[in-house]
């Protein structure tokens, strides 16, 4: 795609990615076949192509307004454009630059900015645990659409093991997780303690930094990523610890890029490449576990079926690996009967700031997920759990609590 940039572009350092990015599309449309929100929506500017182009218009000076602004907050960065198109466009670093540019340009509501301002603030704060426990009590109280996100009961988590072992990693615990859903890391814990290895949750470590980046906080979202490093850089530089483990797979995907966000940070750049190449998702050292764990498991009876989330499917592109994985260890683990490769429309705050459309994806996704009757729904990140938990009676977990659950009794 031919594109010819503004003056002030020319020679920034952001117009010249851009730009490269703009020059590897060829303008197929292929992307669109898979974008939920062109799928939903059918309009050209609410698929890959035609916000690839309202980038491009940006940065060759165009007007830019409201319009340009509320297409590009519809799309769920799920990334299942950058894994359909053939000519490897990176779509997930144009539209975060066409974002940054529009939040320079164009005002929003004040009520649009408070409520982006309070899930910065709020989901991150060390006062969203206590809420939640005040919410669980106040939950009929709580108005329907906000009230699905809120557990009936205050969530538990079984205790974390004591055992001491050689081989250890550090776990990060996440900013909503440990308060919405605690058991997912104990879980992963116990599991990896039954493998022989120890899991430490470093001091000082706290959220990715996607959050406040999806929120167009760039420079928060770098903070929270040289804090992280800041607390996982002495085991890392000592050598005690042999990977830096995430079980929501949009953490990993964050941390995953700390090195390529932070290459221009003289301070930090080599620092954040090696906690990013020792960074795993959950479902990487699967093998392994299954390995450890083979003839220690009680398979539970009935069906579950798996969301891989975007995040690890498209952002990591791990695929298929945790179905395998889980089928070979005798648990009965399908996919979801189709569209396997759309969003749930969980999407970090989409659910939050987009209702409607995340609402349609998630019972979309709900139906292809139960079209096989399963006993259980699993998923691998927090925020689809929630999201899809919102829409059905069905338990939906994280499958690292079905392995922990195979080795004991249920919490
Ligand atoms: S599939 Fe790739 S090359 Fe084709 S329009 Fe979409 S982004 Fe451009
Ligand atoms: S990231 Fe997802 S929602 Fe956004 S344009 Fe790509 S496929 Fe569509």
């Amino acid at each position: 795609m031919q594109t010819k940039l503004s003056p002030e572009f020319t020679h920034s350092p952001v117009g010249k990615e851009a730009e490269s990015i703009l020059r590897s599309c060829v303008h197929c449309g292929f992307c669109n076949a898979t974008c939920p929100t062109y799928q939903i929506l059918g309009d050209e500017l609410d698929g890959p192509r035609g916000r690839i182009y309202l980038i491009k218009e940006m940065l060759e000076g165009g007007t830019v307004g409201r319009s340009t602004q509320q297409h590009l907050d519809r799309c769920l960065t799920c990334l299942n454009c950058e894994t359909t198109c053939p000519s490897g466009v990176r779509y997930g670093k144009l539209v975060g630059i066409g974002r940054a540019l529009v939040e320079q340009r164009v005002d929003r509501p004040w009520t649009e900015k408070f409520s982006r301002w309070l899930l910065k603030e709020g989901l991150t704060s060390s006062l969203f645990a206590p809420m939640v426990r005040i919410a669980v009590r106040a939950r009929r109280l709580v108005p329907g659409a906000l009230r699905k996100y809120i557990p009936r009961s205050s969530p538990r988590a079984a205790a974390w093991p004591t055992g001491r072992h050689e081989r250890k990693v550090l776990l990060l615990a996440g900013c909503v997780q440990p308060a919405l859903l605690p058991n997912i890391n104990g879980a992963t814990a116990r599991v990896l303690d039954a493998c022989g290895i120890e899991t430490l949750i470093a001091e000082g470590a706290g959220c990715c930094g996607a959050l406040r980046d999806h929120l167009s906080d760039h420079e928060g979202g770098l903070r929270d990523a040289r804090r992280n490093i800041d607390a996982w850089w002495p085991s890392v530089a000592a050598g005690t610890v042999d990977a830096i483990v995430m079980n929501a797979s949009a953490c990993g995907l964050a941390v995953k890029h700390y090195g390529d966000a932070l290459k221009g940070d003289t301070a930090y750049a080599e620092k954040a490449a090696r906690i990013s190449a020792l960074t795993q998702d959950l479902s990487e050292l699967l093998p392994a576990i299954a390995l450890s764990l083979q003839g220690k498991l009680r398979i539970p009876v009935g069906r579950i079926t798996f969301h891989a989330p975007c995040t690890l499917q498209h952002g990591q592109n791990l695929r298929g690996g945790v179905e395998a994985q889980l089928s070979a260890l005798g648990f009965d683990v399908q996919p979801a009967s189709r569209e396997g490769h759309l969003c749930c429309g969980s999407a970090g705050t989409y659910s939050v700031l987009q209702p409607k459309l995340a609402r349609e994806l998630r019972d979309r996704k709900l139906a292809n997920l139960t079209a096989t009757n399963p006993r259980t729904i699993a998923s691998a990140n927090v925020g689809c759990i929630q999201h899809l938990q919102s829409g059905t009676e069905l338990r939906v977990r994280h499958w690292v609590e079905l392995l922990d659950e195979a080795l004991r009794e249920p919490v």
